[in-house]
């Protein structure tokens, strides 16, 4: 007999990485190419979470704390929460894995966005769940929508807070409004990947409904501005009684000891925190000027990233793009992300645009301007 594989897994897509800066680099015979693909924070690491690798390399030999004791209760303080509201996965991405494992049962429905993070579908997709996309209005989360999908089916509903990939956000009256409609069997999931670069005081405080005990959990991350992608480390922050039932399907040492401590570090350098968020905000208009000047409009973005239209044939240009060594990411259609970098690295992709915008031909697949 053959290998057999449930049809829910055959129809999963695998992650599409994008290639490697070091091989495109050896492809083309450069050294300088950009990557601007992935959200990363183009500073790198603190200073300090290097300084800490350093220390932790001599422990190797010992089994991580498996309850990163440390990290967890510095992240208690930081959100005036208590420990045990507090989870560590491996990366963010390990934590939306354990709440379909914990929560979704096969056949059992999961809200989110149809233009969002794809983590959320191939997570509860491959957990035999359903995933209800509802469609975004004016390129934002349609939370009175989302709302109104759900069903008693539903466990988990996912808020991509701001939304990758178009950086949208929603406010504190549209989140509110949400956490009014919906009911308590339904677990809600902001994921605050890219919180330390929202802007917009409207943004909502999602922690003060976990303080409230609502059935919440709120994601971040230490691989965006904290610049610790490589190592694998986010959190959440929920109740202690999703808590524990988070507990109950991890592995027991599902994050490294070098991340642990390397995130612990980030989490005090709040300098390089606050130089990564300033570069971006400047970066980030340099960028959308860079842009609208060759008549292309990025929409409005609360991360580290601009979601625009290129009016072109999408893959065409990213293969354009490549081929003069910078990498972006295509989404569909004419529609790509591009990361902000440093100011050298931004100057390459509007140069390299310009150049590629001449190659390939028009599209007019148009995205209504907001
Ligand atoms: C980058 C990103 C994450 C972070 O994933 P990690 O697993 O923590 O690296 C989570 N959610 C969104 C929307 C992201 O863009």
């Amino acid at each position: 007999m053959g290998l057999t594989v449930h049809p829910n897994i055959a129809k999963l897509v695998p992650y599409s990485p994008g290639k490697p800066l070091d091989e495109l680099e050896r492809e083309l015979g450069i050294c300088d190419a950009v990557k601007l693909a992935s959200n990363e924070n183009p500073l790198g690491p603190s200073p300090k979470a290097l300084a800490a690798l350093r220390d932790a390399g001599g422990t190797l030999h010992r089994y991580p704390d498996g309850g990163a004791h440390h990290l967890t209760r510095a992240l208690a303080d930081r959100w005036k929460m208590v420990p045990n509201q507090i989870i560590v996965g491996n990366g963010s991405d390990e934590i939306i894995s354990l709440l379909v494992k914990a929560f979704l049962s096969p056949g059992e429905e999961a809200v989110m966005a149809d233009h969002t993070f794809v983590m959320y579908k191939l997570a509860v997709t491959g957990g035999h769940g359903i995933p209800i996309e509802v469609p975004l209005t004016n390129w934002r989360h349609d939370l009175p929508a989302m709302a109104k999908a759900v069903t008693d089916r539903t466990r988990l509903l996912f808020v991509c807070n701001p939304n990758n990939p178009t950086g949208t956000m929603v406010t504190r009256t549209d989140v509110e409004a949400l956490m009014t409609a919906v009911p308590d069997h339904v677990i809600v999931v902001f994921d605050e990947a890219y919180y330390e670069y929202v802007r917009d005081p409207q943004f909502p405080d999602s922690i003060h409904f976990v303080k409230q005990n609502r059935p919440v959990v709120v994601l971040r991350t230490f691989s965006k501005i904290y610049g610790l992608a490589g190592l694998r480390i986010g959190y959440g922050i929920t109740t202690p009684e999703i808590l524990n039932f988070l507990h109950r399907v991890r592995n027991p040492f599902n994050t490294n000891s070098l991340a642990q401590q390397a995130a612990l570090a980030a989490l005090q350098d709040e300098d390089h925190v606050a130089t990564s968020r300033a570069l971006n905000e400047v970066e980030m208009a340099t960028v959308e000027k860079g842009l609208q000047a060759l008549g292309l409009n990025p929409l409005p973005s609360q991360a580290n990233f601009l979601y625009f239209d290129t009016k072109r044939d999408g893959p065409q240009l990213f293969e354009k793009l490549l081929q003069e060594g910078v990498i972006i990411r295509h989404i569909r259609g004419s529609l790509v992300r591009v990361t902000i970098g440093k100011p050298d690295e931004n100057a390459r992709f509007l140069d390299a645009l310009a150049k590629v915008l001449e190659q390939v031909p028009c599209v007019d697949q148009g995205m209504p301007h907001p």
